[in-house]
């Protein structure tokens, strides 16, 4: 099959170069994200392979339908980046990776909450400076607290497994529970009683029109105090605006991101000779006790592996029928 392979680096080849021998497709790599201006490039190709930061708009699917595009391939677990419905009608079918490796990104939330608590990031810097004082360093023990995970699917139960390890009480919200987690130990509340009890929230559920901003205003000032927030699942499940209020009030006491609602125009390069034009993202990098890595979440050597193969392999199961085909319908949005 001809994959036109958009968004990609260094690491996309490497990988997809390495798993597509036991493939054996031809792939076009582009360093260009996919967008209406650029959905020309797809032009012979059977399949187009897009990543998070695509937009594959109403606009962009008719374009790729006239270029005879039959499969978009998503080297993502998330696809609300994607119009389904303008996918259906057009009859291109749309694949995903449902899961690779959660422990990639529910480790790099733990990463996230000890960074945090224990402020590594600004004590790297002091030592650098010969500045060995512990003023503003102060922590807490996670044994004890109780951590509130919104979403429990694949990414969600695994921290919950992992977390469970430190002595927490662990709650969670999700529409559709799932007994593994009670296995654990994991409490089910609603979603305003998980917001008073929590000490850390974390969301692990994915981005649709039930969750964007679920995090807002409204759901902050029902939080506790000082609580600690992260977010490595999509950015625009969090209220940016509404969470920087809360930093200023100091109601949010911690904030980290993997992910950020306008991350398109600034996550995955090297901006460092430019100036920031996003005034609220430059905000937030002005706080003391906000840690924010550029959705690097999924970025290990196992997830890259494990994305590729089943990439590929959706590729592969489209064109000859057999194997798994991971596809995503418009279902799966609306529940
Ligand atoms: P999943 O589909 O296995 O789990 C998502 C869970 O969220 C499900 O249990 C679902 O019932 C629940 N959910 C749906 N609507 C909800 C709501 N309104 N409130 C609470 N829970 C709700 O997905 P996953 O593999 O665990 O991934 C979760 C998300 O993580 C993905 O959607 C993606 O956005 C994000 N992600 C981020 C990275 C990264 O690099 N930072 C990598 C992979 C995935």
């Amino acid at each position: 099959m001809n994959i036109s392979m958009f968004s990609t680096k260094s690491y996309d080849r490497q990988f997809f170069d390495a798993i597509n021998d036991d493939y054996g497709h031809e792939i076009r790599y582009l360093e260009s994200r996919l967008t209406q201006e650029t959905s020309s490039l797809a032009e012979g190709s059977d399949a187009v392979c897009a990543f998070v930061n695509d937009r594959i708009d109403a606009a962009v699917i008719d374009d790729l339908q006239q270029q005879g595009v039959e499969l978009i391939l998503l080297r993502s677990a998330g696809f609300n980046n994607v119009d389904l419905r303008a996918t259906e009608d057009a009859g291109i079918t749309v694949a995903r990776v449902p899961a690779y490796s959660p422990y990639a990104v529910a480790e790099h939330t733990l990463a996230l909450i000890l960074g945090l608590n224990r402020q590594t990031h600004r004590a790297y810097n002091r030592v650098r400076e010969r500045n060995f004082s512990l003023e503003g360093l102060l922590g807490f023990d996670l044994r004890g607290k109780t951590i509130g995970i919104i979403g429990t699917g694949t990414i969600g139960t695994t921290f919950a497994q992992i977390i469970s390890g430190f002595g927490c009480r662990v709650v969670g919200y999700d529409p559709y529970p799932n007994d593994e987690c009670r296995e654990l130990g994991v409490e089910y509340l609603e979603l305003d009683e998980l917001f008073a009890d929590s000490d850390v929230i974390t969301l692990h559920c994915p981005l649709t029109p039930d969750t964007h901003h679920l995090i807002d205003a409204d759901a902050i000032d029902q939080m506790r105090e000082g609580v600690m927030l992260v977010n490595t699942s999509r950015g625009a499940i969090i209220d940016t605006r509404a969470v920087i209020d809360g930093l200023k009030s100091e109601q949010i006491g911690h904030l980290g991101l993997d992910v950020y609602e306008e991350e398109e125009d600034l996550f995955f390069e090297d901006l460092s000779e430019r100036i920031i034009q996003d005034d609220v993202f430059a905000r937030l990098l002005t706080f003391p006790n906000v840690l924010i890595t550029g959705h690097q979440g999924f970025f290990t050597e196992e997830a890259l592996t494990s994305i590729a193969d089943t990439t590929l392999g959706n590729a592969t199961a489209y064109e000859t029928g057999d194997g798994t085909l991971h596809d995503v319908s418009p279902e799966r949005i609306e529940g």
